[in-house]
């Protein structure tokens, strides 16, 4: 745990006890603050009681004590409106900060020259911090990951030297760190995401590109619009990003038919790699590669580090074999945008399970795709939509559950044309309708798999 000492001897409040709010009241009491914790949920504070806090009610607080507000990132600061700590803070004029914020003071003082890289991006920040992490640990070097990943930051081991802190932020982290200034900054692509908490895109864009403002280095992906903006407006104020793509080949770093350029020089093949199949990962795996570069490796250590990642669970996670076809679990993908990646890492032959409680505008836009589709086996209660969309273009079949899809799936892949067919779960919709989270419908959907008579778990495959 990192003790918090920026705020030793000071009142500060800290609101919303989830995990972050756990981690930042032990780290500031432990640096010698006096904290005043609430939550508006009465089940969140008993939980948190449990842990051995003490809970002050700040309804009744005299807000004027305290030297700032730590706000949970899950908490609204701007919209749809703020909160009534965030209103309380504005009106006795304190800051509202979040753990991430206390992070960085503490590194301020103690050690600024500590190599701290920050990760964000509409989509593949997790992906991306793991990859970076895991880079740095196979060449031998000490990272410590978290953030809106794994643990939250408070709880991984103070800023030093040889640490190397590799942090992924949502853009709710990153409107409450003001004095955000990682040695690299990551941003990976722009897509409108959180309109709801942020008002519109613009300012959710701005927001995200806030990470990069102070950064020692800027690390950008240049496949869409808005991050090319950004890019061009950085070096109209004289700075040199680098650029990374997963085609584009004059950016820095770009990977062409999986193999990932350097200044044009080939550094590493990412072919084959299973854990990183599909373009958005060739981004994912430039981004890396770039940071990785940035801080000391080797060519030679990126491509061990890609080779040897084992990727993240739910999100094109291969879970097994049978005979030539592959499992795949995508559960993450909660939205058609996400299941694009998965339908295009795939030239054909795909025993398509989808469904579960829709998003606006359903499947339509993944129709370029469907001609690689054998099957589509379809569950929840977004099934009769996606009937629809499919009607006449995609065989397709009403399982209802995530079981009687994967066994209905299972009995049929074998009968594929294809020479290697995947069944893969990519449900483009929410869990919530039949599953508490999209881990427990991957969980569910790589259980059942692996215990089909004669799957090959992808450990033993690999062995
Ligand atoms: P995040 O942490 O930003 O939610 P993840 O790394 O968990 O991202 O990946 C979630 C999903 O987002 C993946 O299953 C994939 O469909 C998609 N994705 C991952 N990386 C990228 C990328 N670079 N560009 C676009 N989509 C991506």
């Amino acid at each position: 745990m990192i003790l918090s000492t920026t705020f030793a001897g000071q009142d500060v409040a800290v609101f919303g006890l989830g995990r972050t709010g756990i981690s930042t009241y032990r780290s500031l009491l432990a640096g010698g603050a006096s904290v005043h914790a609430w939550d508006d949920n009465a089940k969140t504070r008993e939980r948190a009681k449990a842990e051995g806090l003490e809970l002050v009610d700040l309804h009744d607080a005299d807000w004027s004590t305290f030297a700032a507000l730590s706000l949970a990132p899950g908490v609204p600061l701007t919209h749809p409106e703020p909160h009534w700590t965030v209103k309380q803070a504005a009106a006795a004029g304190i800051e509202v900060i979040g753990d991430v914020e206390i992070f960085c003071r503490e590194r301020q003082a103690h050690c600024p020259d500590a190599p701290f890289v920050a990760i964000t991006g509409t989509n593949g920040k997790s992906t991306t911090t793991a990859l970076i992490a895991h880079m740095i640990t196979s060449a031998g070097k000490n990272a410590q990951m978290g953030g809106n990943i794994g643990v939250p930051i408070l709880d991984l081991e103070s800023a030093a030297v040889d640490t190397i802190h590799v942090i992924e932020m949502s853009s709710y982290q990153i409107d409450l760190t003001p004095t955000l200034q990682p040695t690299v900054g990551v941003l990976l692509n722009l897509s409108p995401d959180h309109i709801d908490r942020h008002g519109t895109f613009e300012h959710y864009a701005s927001v995200k590109a806030r990470l990069l403002k102070y950064a020692g280095l800027s690390v950008i992906g240049v496949d869409d619009d808005p991050t090319r903006g950004l890019v061009q407006d950085a070096r109209a104020t004289g700075s040199s990003p680098i650029t990374v793509s997963h085609t584009d080949t004059v950016a820095d770093f770009c990977c062409a038919n999986g193999l990932l350029k350097h200044g044009g020089a080939n550094c590493a093949d990412i072919n084959g790699i299973v854990s990183l199949r599909g373009s958005h990962n060739a981004q994912n795996a430039a981004a890396a590669a770039a940071v990785a570069t940035h801080l000391g490796l080797s060519d030679e250590e990126i491509a061990f580090g890609l080779r040897r990642f084992p990727g993240l669970p739910h999100r094109m996670e291969e879970v097994g074999r049978l005979g030539g076809a592959i499992f795949i679990n995508d559960s993450k993908a909660t939205n058609a945008d996400s299941t694009s990646n998965a339908l295009a890492s795939f030239e054909d032959g795909i025993y398509w399970i989808l469904g579960g409680l829709a998003k606006e505008g359903g499947i339509a836009g993944l129709r370029e795709y469907f001609p690689r589709i054998a099957k589509a086996y379809l569950i929840g209660e977004a099934a009769e939509v996606f009937a629809q969309t499919l009607e006449g273009v995609v065989e397709h079949e009403h399982c209802g559950t995530l079981e009687v899809a994967i066994k209905t799936a299972a009995a049929e892949v074998g009968n594929a044309a294809a020479s290697q067919p995947v069944v893969l779960l990519s449900p483009a919709c929410a869990s919530f309708d039949q599953f508490p989270s999209f881990e427990a419908r991957g969980d569910a959907f790589r259980n059942q798999v692996l215990s089909i008579p004669g799957l090959q778990a992808r450990s033993e495959a690999e062995a």
